[in-house]
């Protein structure tokens, strides 16, 4: 008989409901009555602040700061950049009227029609390079290093929480440079930025890669992305860093005198990681008894569980608060370990269990056996067993521990990768790696392929249901031929089925 999971069902029996149900056991967010809107409750949003924290310390650490432009934006700014408003268009809310009326009918209706409708942002490049051409004269105006952390709207018609939704929270970081080679670089160390956050926070390994043409963001020049493969195999987008060349600034007129006295154009980017990412965090380390969380990003790192008698209560009280101040008295990755006790009246293993749900790395039960041994009784996340551990020595090596779980998560992870992902040279192999009737079905991994012609693949990963990823970047791809045609080409993709 299988072992007895937390989480029915499991993985390995239906992933997507899985998913589902570890978001519901671990308490981070439901649907709302708006749909494909999420309410994300108190343990989700630390998990999402705690996010937002760190990338905020390496986003100014980069040079940017934080700005705030509108929720709205007029419908004509969309329509100058002409794929923009084309990859957009499908996908937008729009607000036609700015008041609402009783209706003879019953109940209210929308009044006052506005002379210009206005579009809920679904991405704000379009507001922010209006106000930036106000900003840029001069060459001495440039670079403009900026982020705004906001919700977007995009009308997604297939949501699921966290990976898709209609509103979703994010950053956009917006950046104007007199060079090209400037805004190349800046869009180079902004993927940078994400790589180093998914593999070094989330504990995520990522493929830094260029997307093909028809990947790409609309009305960029050169989207390159953060590629995660997730535990079903399939890859999810974690982050994009777009080079947006002179699109964006022709568009919308920023231009600025140069060093030379021409009046130039100037060349921007932009970046943006969402909510998403808890999603793709969900889904790389969780397992069948609920969430599992890289230790420097839970918002409680350690959780203490009192375990006593009425008679014996004050005694182990004062035991468990005396070990939390020991304890939050010493760092991990640079700021105090982040301690709870949890000495609600409910019983013992349910206590534990609603912990191991929520994925907190480390509990410690500590009652008057443990006390009279000097010791905690320890279970980390990614361990099924607990152990007894002497008081100094958990005290002692706390930072430790965390940081063995966060590189044991990342290894794991790393792990699942390396061994599903293959190099494939002919269509038969392509076919058989990835054929699947069901789409939720566990099918192949990361494929990696040459190929020519993107275009040519088409009707082939559509059948398959699979997308080229990205052409990672510092790869070592030489002279090869394409899988599907045999045309001889430099180009090598990394091929899977994704979210
Ligand atoms: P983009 O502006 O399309 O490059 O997207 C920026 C970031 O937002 C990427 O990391 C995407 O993965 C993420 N993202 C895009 N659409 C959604 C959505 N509907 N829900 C959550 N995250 C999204």
């Amino acid at each position: 008989m299988a072992a007895k999971t937390a989480i029915t069902p499991t993985r390995a029996d239906d992933y997507p409901e899985w998913y589902q149900q570890v978001i519901r056991a671990a308490d981070l967010a439901e649907n709302s009555p708006v749909r494909g809107c999420m309410v994300i409750k108190p343990w989700g949003y630390q998990l999402w602040e705690n996010i937002q924290r760190a990338l905020d310390d390496m986003f100014k650490a980069t040079g940017h700061q934080n700005a705030y432009f509108p929720l709205f934006i007029p419908m004509s700014f969309l329509e100058k950049e002409a794929e923009h408003v084309e990859g957009f268009a499908k996908e937008c809310a729009v607000v036609t009227h700015h008041r609402l009326e009783p209706d003879p009918e019953g109940g209210l209706r929308p009044a006052g029609k506005l002379e210009e409708p206005l579009i809920v942002r679904p991405t704000s490049e379009t507001i922010i390079g209006a106000t930036y051409a106000k900003w840029v004269q001069s060459y001495r105006d440039l670079p403009i290093l900026i982020n705004q952390w906001a919700n977007v709207v995009r009308w997604e018609m297939r949501t699921r929480m966290f990976l898709r939704t209609a509103e979703f929270l994010w950053q956009e970081g917006h950046t104007v440079h007199a060079t090209a080679d400037e805004a190349i670089e800046e869009t180079e160390r902004m993927v940078e930025v994400y790589r180093d956050f998914a593999e070094n926070w989330m504990a995520m390994p990522v493929i830094v890669g260029s997307k093909t043409p028809l990947e790409r963001f609309p009305g960029a020049v050169e989207t390159l992305s953060i590629e995660a493969m997730m535990q079903d195999r399939k890859a999810l987008q974690a982050g994009t860093s777009h080079f947006l060349g002179q699109n964006f600034s022709k568009a919308q007129d920023i231009k600025f005198q140069s060093v030379s006295g021409d009046i130039e154009h100037a060349w921007t980017t932009s970046w943006g990681v969402s909510t998403r990412l808890v999603g793709a965090l969900i889904m790389t380390h969780s397992d069948d008894d609920g969430l599992v969380l890289p230790p420097r990003l839970a918002p409680a790192q350690v959780v203490i569980q009192p375990i006593y008698k009425e008679d014996s209560r004050d005694d182990v009280m004062a035991y468990v608060n005396s070990l939390r101040d020991e304890l939050a008295a010493q760092t991990y990755a640079g700021a105090p370990v982040r301690v709870v006790i949890d000495d609600r009246d409910i019983r013992g293993g349910e206590k534990k269990w609603y912990h191991v749900k929520r994925g907190v790395p480390i509990r410690l039960e500590v009652g008057p056996k443990d006390m009279a041994a000097g010791s905690v009784f320890c279970g980390i996340r990614n361990k099924p067993k607990s152990v007894g551990v002497p008081r100094e020595e958990i005290v002692s090596t706390i930072g430790e521990k965390l940081e063995t779980l966060q590189r044991e998560l990342f290894e794991a992870a790393l792990e699942l990768r390396e061994s599903n992902t293959v190099e494939i040279d002919n269509e038969a192999d392509f076919r058989a790696y990835f054929n699947s009737k069901d789409e939720d079905q566990i099918a192949g991994g990361f494929a990696h392929c040459y190929f020519a012609d993107e275009a040519s693949l088409q009707p082939l990963l559509k059948e398959l249901k699979v997308t080229i990823r990205c052409v990672p970047i510092n790869s070592e791809a030489k002279q090869g031929t394409c899988f599907f045609t045999g045309k001889p080409t430099d180009q090598k993709g990394v091929f899977a089925k994704a979210y």
